[in-house]
């Protein structure tokens, strides 16, 4: 029998102080945020309007370096928008890891759009840039601007990299390869939130890109998300949509057009607000955390720990090992015997091309994303770890 699991779990001991369950990510609450509810429910704005709405899409703008951020419900809803936005129609195909979580293929769904699944870069864990040239040249027709699927007939509109636990996808040869393509990139920066590729946030390099504050992202806001654009007429467009698509006046309700309720409400905001206050002291955290499990698996025998790639910083929202192939077999004995010891770990999710809703739809030869999909292990990764 393998020691490997009980040799991750004493690495792991290493890190954590054995003292309690240890969650995979856990919010941290800890700056203005009594204050700033309060405020909602004193005033009485705890609703779909209010001024933490505005300041929340403001301070996030400001972070981020995007021209707009539009808050919504949470970062399906800002996919499902963003891709609407971008010009996905039903019968298109979208181009998206596999390696994802299902809210990426599900907003394409959603648009009566179908997932066309491109493989990911050991480097990186997203979208391998490479790989997608090869794919298309192989697959695909591009001319006039538009990009056709020979197998299919259909249109190729769209390519959605997912910037995976934090880290940013290649993203100079991603953007050179949806040029070349006519390819509009709406990025899923739910997990990336403070990732910097070349110093730039992520997010901010597709015509649109999405954010989540789900419970267990790097800032919370209860559920919530954003769309960030720097062409403030999609910015404009993106308000009209999430917020029913109705027309401003002093009392008639006339909507232009069928739009979604994808508000998010004040209070939600307000936590944001507060939230994003300690942003930068999150990151610190995380940032430390990474250091002391890389101190913890240097030389290690069968695993490895990820680390941020080139070019980028990394938010480090999901703490990584990494398997090493042949080591892959031993994954579940390493997932019970860290869960049995109170460390919650994970493995990456099942391939989007494998859920029986997708397994027809389009895809590139994925061996990158299989042999990540066996040999990621994510540990427990709270910023109040460090
Ligand atoms: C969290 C997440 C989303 C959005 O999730 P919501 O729960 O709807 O906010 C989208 N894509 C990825 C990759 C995510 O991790």
């Amino acid at each position: 029998m393998s020691d490997l699991p009980e040799r991750i779990e004493a690495a792991i001991g290493t890190v954590l102080p054995r003292d309690g369950f240890k969650a995979l990510h856990e919010p941290r609450f800890a700056g203005n945020e009594w204050a700033y509810v309060k405020e909602c429910i004193d005033t009485g704005w705890v609703s779909s309007a209010g001024k933490f709405v505005d300041r929340f899409e403001q301070e996030l703008a400001s972070y981020t370096g995007a021209a707009h951020a539009i808050a919504v419900a949470n970062g399906t809803a800002a996919l499902h928008v963003a891709l609407q936005l971008a010009g996905v129609k039903a019968d298109d195909e979208v181009l998206l890891p596999a390696l994802t979580f299902a809210a990426t293929a599900t907003s394409v769904a959603y648009c009566g759009a179908t997932p066309h699944f491109v493989d990911s870069a050991e480097a990186t864990l997203g979208v391998d840039p490479v790989a997608l040239r090869r794919h298309l040249e192989k697959t695909a027709d591009a001319n006039g601007g538009s990009c056709i699927n020979r197998t299919t007939g259909r249109a190729i509109r769209a390519v959605v990299p997912m910037h995976t636990f934090g880290h940013p996808v290649e993203l100079d040869g991603l953007l050179a390869v949806a040029a070349d393509f006519g390819l509009v990139v709406v990025e899923d920066a739910a997990e990336s939130l403070g990732s910097l590729y070349r110093d730039r946030h992520t997010g901010t390099f597709g015509r649109l890109g999405t954010l989540s504050f789900n419970g267990n992202k790097t800032i919370t806001t209860g559920g919530g998300g954003a769309i960030l654009t720097n062409d403030p007429d999609l910015a404009k467009r993106a308000k009209h949509l999430t917020t029913t698509a109705k027309v401003p006046h002093r009392w008639e309700y006339f909507h232009d057009q069928i739009g979604y309720n994808y508000r998010l409400p004040n209070l939600n905001a307000a936590l944001g607000c507060a939230q994003l206050e300690q942003l930068p002291a999150f990151i610190d955290s995380k940032r430390r955390l990474y250091d002391r499990y890389a101190r913890a698996f240097a030389g290690f025998r069968g695993a490895s720990v990820f680390s941020e790639p080139e070019h980028a910083r990394s938010n480090y929202w999901l703490q990584t090992l990494l398997l090493d192939e042949g080591e892959s077999a031993e994954r579940d004995a390493v997932l019970a015997r860290t869960n049995d010891a109170g460390y919650m770990t994970r493995p990456a999710w099942t391939l989007l091309s494998r859920l029986p809703m997708y397994t027809a739809c389009p895809s590139a030869p994925l061996p990158i994303a299989e042999s990540l999909a066996r040999r990621i292990i994510n540990v427990p990764s709270s910023s109040g770890l460090a």
